[in-house]
């Protein structure tokens, strides 16, 4: 593995790149937190140093994305895939039958509704597993119809695997939409309003993991089965902000470093701005090439995780070694799927796609040579 004396470019799909800006307060402050006389990662979750970080970074959220004054924002230790349990626990009880209908774009809408299984009758909806998960699947009027009487629908908004996103929403009335935002959330101007509930871990575009954030409307809060665990409760949580045992303290002191760099970069708008910028330099690479090879569709192409393939596997296996030796990380694509995926995060700034384009314009030459 070589190693650098300087940061690299990182294409982690999670634990993901942070803005360097933000890393760079936190080392300053790391011993000794704004003169409290101990480290952020030495205080408690209760004393008055933190309660005002927990308050400025919920504030920073609702100005960010414009959220309703009826939603609410918690936080949940045990990363997003805790909450395919706890959505189905809080959620299922709203539908006489306990039946919720899953959309399975990918791995993590498999695995989710695995989970709703457990506690009722969860049901696939919708599935894009033709062709391997290379598209998102077109909603006609009577899937919608074949919601009525569902608890909700569970998606994944991006399919942080197989490089597809939803552009936009299934309208489901009555019925809630419960969204996994876990890689895309604030990487594009999205109405919170058309959603019952958002969660996403931390990880990806909020800070480090060890958290996730869970938006949710305020009626959906209260209905969960007898059974669910206190710390699972999302009214429970509600009701003492998040505070009911320990937070991860360092976890949420990062993530508002990281929404402050966005609002300072011009917000979520100007975030998907440069994603789009980013997400377009590569794809149009891709288009133009015969050697690197996508199947994505391409009206279902993700903003964020960009992944496509070589001829063959020597190729694929050379390429990687080359970029990482040139400073280009984490580029291996996901073991279920194989080839190469880049991750293309708010943080990842514009430079890092533009030497990753150079790099397989390079690597295409001397293969075709
Ligand atoms: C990364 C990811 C997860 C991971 O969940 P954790 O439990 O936080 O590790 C879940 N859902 C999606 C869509 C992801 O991209």
């Amino acid at each position: 593995m070589p190693r650098f004396a300087e940061r690299a470019y990182n294409f982690s799909p999670g634990p993901a790149v942070l803005p360097l800006p933000v890393l760079e307060k936190v080392q300053k402050e790391l011993l000794n937190y704004r003169e409290c006389g101990a480290s952020i990662l030495e205080i408690s979750h209760r004393s008055k140093d933190f309660l005002p970080i927990l308050d400025e970074t919920q504030q920073l959220f609702r100005q960010l994305t414009q959220l309703p004054d009826n939603y609410r924002l918690l936080f949940f230790s045990g990363g997003a895939q805790m909450q395919f349990s706890a959505v189905p626990l809080n959620l299922l009880s709203r539908s006489a039958s306990n039946r919720a209908s899953y959309a399975v774009t990918g791995k993590w809408g498999e695995l989710a509704l695995e989970e709703g299984k457990r506690y009722g009758s969860a049901e696939e909806w919708m599935h894009g597993r033709e062709d391997r998960y290379n598209r998102i699947p077109n909603v006609q009027a009577e899937d919608l119809e074949r919601l009525k009487g569902s608890a909700y629908l569970h998606l994944t908004s991006n399919n942080t695997l197989y490089g597809t996103q939803w552009n936009h929403f299934p309208q489901t009335g009555e019925v809630p939409l419960v969204i996994d935002a876990t890689s895309d959330i604030l990487s594009r101007e999205v109405d919170f309003s058309q959603f019952g509930l958002v969660y996403a871990s931390l990880q990806k575009n909020l800070g480090p993991a060890g958290l996730t954030l869970v938006v949710v409307r305020d009626d959906l809060l209260g209905h969960h089965l007898p059974q669910t665990p206190k710390l699972l409760q999302y009214q429970a949580i509600d009701s003492q902000n998040s505070l009911n045992n320990t937070i991860n303290v360092f976890a949420v002191y990062v993530m508002r470093y990281v929404l402050e760099w966005y609002e300072e970069q011009g917000g979520v708008a100007a975030m998907e701005k440069q994603n789009r910028q980013k997400a377009k330099l590569l794809y149009d690479y891709l288009d133009e090439s015969d050697f690197f090879l996508t199947s994505v569709n391409p009206p279902d192409r993700s903003l964020v995780n960009v992944i496509f393939n070589l001829p063959t596997t020597e190729l694929l296996q050379q390429f990687l070694q080359e970029c990482e030796e040139v400073g280009l990380l984490a580029l291996k694509g996901h073991r279920e799927v194989g080839g190469v995926r880049a991750s293309l995060y708010n943080a990842l700034p514009l430079t890092a796609v533009e030497r990753l384009v150079e790099k397989m314009r390079d690597f295409e030459r001397k293969a075709l040579t």
